[in-house]
């Protein structure tokens, strides 16, 4: 992860926890926009943003095959770290 960006509360529509906080693992450090992917750091759901940065849960398979592959390794990262708390 390469940086992080407050931003206003969102709510994980899949546990409820509120993030206000965005890492990137890109590099691009940069607040969320629509269309971008996230994960929950509390229950590890993949999570797009719409618009209004609402956030919905992710269909994996909707997404590019790569960065699918990408995303499910950020989701196995959180819930190793989740699991180790
Ligand atoms: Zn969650």
């Amino acid at each position: 992860m390469a940086g992080s960006t407050r931003h206003d509360p969102l709510e994980c529509p899949s546990c409820g926890c509120e993030l206000d906080c965005s890492s990137s693992f890109s590099g691009n450090h940069r607040p969320p926009e629509p269309g971008d992917v996230t994960v929950c750091i509390k229950c590890a759901s993949a999570l797009s943003y719409g618009e209004g940065l609402s956030l919905t849960i992710c269909n994996l398979d909707d997404l590019d095959p790569h960065f699918k592959l990408e995303i499910e390794r950020v989701v196995r990262a959180v819930q190793k770290a989740r699991d180790s708390l």
